[in-house]
């Protein structure tokens, strides 16, 4: 790959069982790339960052990241080399506190100082979630918990940050909130990929993004133009 590949992708067929669900995906991610996958329901988008953070391990092609092949290498271990998954509900700890809950992000690390460095970065994208530290993450509303599983994340020093979902239940106010901050830290830098059923505020903020339909890429391009494809507008705009 060339330099500044992060992620490559070749060829990628993944299954449940019997069931196909990923057919032939290959793509790339460069260093600091903020890229969109958009989708319906069951198209297969999770099922592919899943195969990403080695949740999943496919049956054909390869996963390379860093430049080293990584299928079946096991999850914690790409934790480790910075390959940091939001999952779908998010997976917050609803009896810890919200600091608590965001140290949870630094378990793997004893950096002290850096780690409180990086706690002051959190808690800079999310005022909401200093004024709530001491509170359980149980009793946070559903776009303050969100919040939080990206905070936590955060705390991991992602080289390889993947959000799936971030807008599900969310209040169109609160989704623009998150994805403001999302935003803001793919402007710091941090390579992203982004699943999202919500095209419109997924194109608004990604580099680039791809269609995905059945568990193949349909269509891809700048964020930019997919939002004025008349196809992508039709399918997944609202018309
Ligand atoms: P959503 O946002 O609703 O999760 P998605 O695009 O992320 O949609 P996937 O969750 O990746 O879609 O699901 C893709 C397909 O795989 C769907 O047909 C789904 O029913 C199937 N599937 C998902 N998880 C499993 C599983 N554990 N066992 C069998 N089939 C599954």
């Amino acid at each position: 790959g060339s330099a500044g590949t992060l992620l490559k992708l070749t060829n990628v067929d993944t299954y449940y069982g019997a069931a196909h669900i990923l057919k032939d995906i290959s793509f790339s991610v460069a260093e600091g790339e903020f890229l969109a996958l958009i989708g319906a329901n069951g198209a297969g988008k999770t099922t592919l960052l899943k195969t990403i953070s080695g949740l999943l391990v496919p049956k054909n092609g390869t996963v390379e990241y860093q430049n080293m092949p990584v299928n079946g290498v096991a999850p914690f271990k790409l934790v480790g080399r910075g390959m940091i998954h939001v999952p779908e509900g998010r997976g917050i700890f609803p009896q810890l506190s919200v600091k608590e809950n965001i140290m949870m992000g630094a378990f793997l690390r004893n950096d002290k100082a850096e780690i409180e460095k990086d706690y002051e970065y959190a808690l800079s994208l999310f005022p909401r979630l200093k004024e709530r530290i001491t509170q359980f993450g149980g009793s946070l509303s559903g776009g303050e918990q969100q919040m939080l599983a990206i905070a936590r994340a955060m705390m991991a020093r992602p080289r390889m940050l993947l959000l799936d979902e971030p807008s599900m239940g969310l209040s169109p106010k609160f989704t623009e909130e998150v994805f403001k901050v999302i935003q803001k830290i793919s402007r710091d830098g941090q390579t992203i990929i982004l699943v999202e059923q919500n095209a419109k505020a997924a194109l608004g903020v990604a580099d680039r993004a791809f269609v995905i339909e059945v568990g193949q890429i349909v269509l891809e391009g700048k964020a930019s133009e997919l939002l004025s494809n008349p196809k992508v507008k039709s399918a997944y705009l609202g018309g």
